[in-house]
């Protein structure tokens, strides 16, 4: 289990603050976290961009430096953060071991390309190679 650390920067935030939470829109009463100031624990992503990602490509999100983010709120970016990273580490291995085993080359258009070998036939995903073995 992580340790949520603390993000707050006492004296710094709630001077000229927002009073409501950007994402809930709960009362934060001086204990919320300046977004421009934040940052994720785990991947270090800026506050904003985070919440941006989370969101997607068809929104824009624009923060004022007065806005903030509530305690839950921020606990729960920071454990989509958390998510996210080791999603990263656990995709990572399990591509290291496939592309060990069956001698796979990635293609910057995003596909497994099989090297000609005497039992693998050349395919271009990794579903037709597994049925080709
Ligand atoms: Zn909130």
């Amino acid at each position: 289990m992580h340790m949520v650390k603390q993000m707050f920067v006492p004296g710094v935030m709630m001077e000229g603050a927002a009073t409501c939470c950007f994402v809930c829109d709960k009362e934060v009463a001086g204990s919320g976290v300046l977004l421009l100031m934040g940052q994720t624990l785990h991947s270090h992503t800026g506050l904003p961009t985070k919440i941006g990602q989370l969101l997607g490509e068809e929104f824009v999100v624009v923060v004022q430096t007065e806005d903030v983010l509530c305690r839950r709120c921020e606990v729960l970016l920071n454990h989509l953060d958390l998510l996210e990273v080791e999603m990263v580490v656990v995709k990572r291995q399990l591509t290291a071991f496939l592309q060990a085993k069956y001698q796979l080359s990635y293609e910057p258009s995003g596909v497994f390309i099989a090297r000609h070998s005497s039992h693998h036939k050349r395919c271009l995903c990794l579903s037709r190679l597994l049925l080709f073995k």
